[in-house]
């Protein structure tokens, strides 16, 4: 730790209480903890994608307002350019949705959040970094939307925002379309956001409902589609809502490269991302009944990764695949039912037959020989 800065008093309040993201250090032959794609493309795709990312000119600024990536990400998701902002990863448009939708509704300190838990945590944090004070209601059994328990937080709280992830991260289920519905229409006043970071490997997307409501936006990235590297993502809403978060982002949010790498993907590369989500599927699939055919607990995925209940602390699971060289994350230090999963990104077919095989050594259907293997 550094010592206390004299200037520390200056420091907004609320980041006593955050800590940095820090990715799990270390170089591991198999990392399925990040929910990254496996790299399917070619060496000629590749090269082809890297010439499309450099401008005709370096010393130029990028497109302002991202324009063309706009109108491709309009005419997928059936929206006009003007509700849709481009953003550095979807977590920008997060903390941009956040820090423009602020204002304390009257009588309050603070702007409030409603979200489910357990979910991507940068709902939370982007939330706490802006002052707004966050409520959080638990999934249930299922790892669904608890309607009751999520109408009574709104009616509450009076959120600015909802977040919720479908499918969800780290659970991997989508969640019920008519349960997500009934929430919308419990919140009529606030802005509810749904993630799709995950939609292309679910059987079906939300996205529509931001067609029939106006008070809901979709957040999409290329992040989980195996271009995490680019830092591409966007929003898809309400235009006048759209207008102000404009003011709010800064200029040139997204680097010319990615801007121009993102438009190349989704022009060019339609097949390569069919490729990807089929593979990543069918693994996905594969690996869900080998781990189910070891006693553990497998939430029905519709992501490119699994929640896997280990049914007992998973500390030490988590470790001896490290040990193994196969990175998971793991829930151990969580409380309740959570803490007994772990979440295995579904990865190239022999880092999965490998997890498999490490990871036989702790099945809870086992006997107790082959748990001590
Ligand atoms: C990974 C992930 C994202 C992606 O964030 P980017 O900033 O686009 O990389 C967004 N939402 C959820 C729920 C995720 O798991």
């Amino acid at each position: 730790m550094n010592d206390p800065s004299p200037l520390a008093f200056l420091v907004r309040p609320e980041l006593a209480e955050l800590a940095a993201y820090v990715p799990h250090p270390g170089t591991y032959a198999v990392q399925l903890n990040a929910n990254e794609a496996p790299d399917l493309l070619s060496p000629d795709t590749r090269r082809a994608l890297a010439d499309a990312m450099l401008p005709p000119s370096l010393g130029r600024y990028p497109e302002s307002h991202a324009e063309s990536l706009r109108e491709l990400v309009a005419a997928r998701v059936g929206a006009g350019a003007h509700e849709v902002l481009a953003t550095a990863g979807s977590v920008e448009a997060i903390s941009l949705l956040i820090g423009t939708l602020g204002r304390p509704r009257q009588g309050a300190d603070a702007a409030t959040m409603v979200t489910t838990t357990p979910t991507f945590f940068m709902y939370k944090h982007c939330a706490r970094m802006h002052g707004m004070h966050v409520v959080e209601v638990p999934l249930d059994d299922a790892w669904d939307l608890d309607v009751e328990a999520m109408r009574h937080a709104i009616t509450r709280a009076r959120p600015n925002l909802v977040f919720i992830a479908t499918p969800n991260t780290p659970t991997s289920n989508a969640v019920s379309e008519d349960r997500l519905r009934a929430i919308i229409e419990a919140a009529p006043d606030s802005l509810v956001v749904i993630d799709e970071a995950y939609a292309a490997f679910a059987r079906q997307s939300a996205g529509r409902l931001r067609r029939e409501y106006p008070h809901v936006a979709v957040l999409g990235s290329l992040s989980k589609l195996g271009f995490a590297a680019l830092r591409v993502g966007w929003v898809v809403g309400p235009a006048a809502i759209l207008h102000e978060v404009d003011k709010f982002r800064l200029p040139y949010n997204v680097p010319g490269p990615s801007l121009r790498g993102a438009v190349f993907v989704l022009r060019e590369l339609g097949a390569e991302l069919v490729r990807l989500t089929s593979f990543v599927i069918h693994e996905r699939e594969k690996v869900a009944v080998a781990l189910a055919g070891m006693g553990f607990g497998v939430a029905p995925s519709e992501a490119n990764f699994l929640w896997v209940d280990t049914k007992g602390p998973c500390k030490e699971i988590f470790e001896g695949l490290a040990a193994d060289g196969v990175l998971v994350q793991s829930h151990h230090a969580r409380e309740g039912r959570i803490a007994r999963h772990l979440r295995i990104t579904v990865g190239m077919s022999h880092e999965n037959d490998r997890l498999l095989e490490t990871i036989a050594r702790w099945a809870p259907g086992a006997g107790e020989n082959a748990r001590r293997g």
